[in-house]
């Protein structure tokens, strides 16, 4: 087993002395490799096959052709020994590398001692509030209490109950392009089509507002920013008559919006929807399931902008490899919660609280510098990116390893890259051991979104194979 901090030789300085060579170490060598003469291989033909026959594809696994046997750090390999490289991290979860063996032995070690207990207290839970109110941002720092969940979605169905409860306000102001999860509050703050065609009428009383995504503002921004226009929007909506936003308990937003297209605002949004609150007695809630655990170089999202939140929603990072997520509440609100209100019997399983406790050492180990590390190999990313001077790459933006490139048929109109044509790029993604994902309001934005202990090597080695797919496209 690699032990990456006790290989650091005892005259370096503390910072940064983890190599290059020791964060390859922990991925299986070689990748990407692909030994099978066409993709897919006949092992993960049957086991597609076998799935689309027994799981429910509601989850979207039939859109992505790849079957995962074995995982460690970035790479993957398929029952037929193909290896990939990974740029998607289980949608932003892996955030330390899959199958750590610093998460492993946690895992290991907690599973011999105490596993599920819901009833009554128990230590690993208990020392994980406590260590979540030491990293929370300004605002909750030291002054918070957590409510742990199974899922996004289950964090803020929680957020949307506790702030309910807490104001006596209902309605809640959340934005376009947000994904919040797909339950029946936690889906009605949510607006993509593909989630709700269908599926509602979802929970009452959600207003949306538009989200500061400047590629495609619906308003002239020549005179103000999207941010400006956007922030000035809630507090209209918050602090004048006459617009039916008169019962608002809270304002739900992704500091960073993900599956709506990696869409970083500059802070000053932030700043406005804490002002509209803050003249309305409203909570801001921040949603940071996918923006938060050190993804965009900062703890949290939100700390870009030295914004306060009432409430701050977890998940994905936070357990990696296992289920964690949760909803934490400035101490004052959560005293107004009544004592078994609202159980939940798997949440914070101990060794999922155990995990959690270890990604979020490995995090902030200032021998790594992991958050640090994002910001800057993020930036080298996007240059990379960039360099590529594709005519089908319409924006590149991001903030740390949470990048997403927007693809178009042409720069000037701003027309997403059809189906067809984002088809084939996954196939040549696919079909040179690579995996990366979209996302965006028209499934044209692709996402870089690694582990955070991704090797600069394995990084451009699989940007690389990216650009060459979208030169592939150029010539076809
Ligand atoms: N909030 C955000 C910002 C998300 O990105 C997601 C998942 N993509 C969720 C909530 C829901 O999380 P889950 O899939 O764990 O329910």
């Amino acid at each position: 087993m690699i032990n990456i901090v006790s290989c650091r030789p005892s005259t370096l300085p503390m910072r940064y002395v983890v190599t290059e060579t020791e964060f390859e170490a922990l991925n299986f060598p070689d990748a990407p490799k692909m030994v099978s003469a066409a993709y897919p291989g006949p092992k993960a033909a049957e086991a597609l096959a076998l799935s689309a026959r027994v799981e429910s594809m509601a989850r979207g696994g039939g859109r992505m052709p790849v079957v995962m046997d074995r995982a460690f750090g970035v790479t993957f390999k398929d029952p037929d020994g193909n290896t990939f490289i990974d740029l998607s991290a289980g949608v932003g979860v892996s955030s330390v590398g899959r199958c750590h063996p610093k998460v492993v032995e946690a895992m290991r070690k907690q599973s011999e001692s105490l596993m599920h207990s819901m009833e009554v207290n128990s230590t690993r839970r208990t020392e994980l509030a406590a260590k979540i109110s030491e990293i929370m941002p300004d605002g909750l720092r030291g002054d918070c209490t957590t409510f742990f969940a199974q899922s996004g979605s289950d964090a803020l169905e929680a957020a949307v109950k506790f702030a309910r409860r807490v104001t006596g306000r209902h309605q809640i102001i959340a934005f376009h392009g947000a994904y919040h999860g797909v339950w029946q509050a936690s889906g009605a703050l949510t607006t993509g089509t593909a989630y709700r065609k269908g599926y509602g009428p979802f929970m009452g009383g959600v207003i949306h507002a538009p989200y500061p995504y400047a590629y495609r503002f619906p308003f002239d921004t020549t005179h103000k920013s999207a941010e400006q226009i956007a922030g000035e929007y809630v507090d209209y909506l918050l602090n004048t008559p006459y617009t039916a936003a008169d019962d608002v308990a809270a304002v739900i937003v992704e500091p960073v919006q993900g599956e709506g297209g990696y869409v970083p605002p500059a802070p000053e949004f932030l700043q406005l929807l804490r002002k509209a609150c803050d003249k309305s007695g409203t909570l801001l809630i921040v949603d940071e399931v996918q923006a938060g655990a050190g993804r965009t170089g900062k703890m949290w999202s939100v700390e870009h902008s030295g914004v306060k939140p009432d409430m701050l929603t977890f998940g994905k990072g936070m357990g990696g490899d296992v289920p964690m997520a949760g909803l934490v509440m400035r101490s004052d609100l959560a005293a107004k919660i009544p004592d078994g209100s609202v159980p939940n019997t798997f949440a914070a399983n101990s060794v999922s609280a155990a995990v959690a406790l270890t990604n979020i050492s490995i995090l902030q180990d200032p021998t790594l510098g992991l958050l640090d590390r994002a910001h800057k190999l993020g930036l080298e990313a996007q240059e990379r990116i960039r360099s590529f001077n594709s005519p089908l790459v319409g924006e590149v933006r991001g903030r740390g390893l949470m990048i997403g490139i927007e693809l178009v048929e042409d720069k000037t109109t701003k027309q997403p890259l059809s189906g067809d044509k984002l088809g084939k790029l996954m196939g040549h993604l696919v079909g040179h051991g690579v995996l990366m994902i979209p996302c965006g309001r028209y499934t044209n934005v692709m996402r870089v979104m690694p582990s955070l202990t991704i090797p600069r090597s394995l990084m451009f080695k699989a940007l690389d194979i990216f650009g060459e797919g979208l030169e592939s496209l150029r010539s076809q």
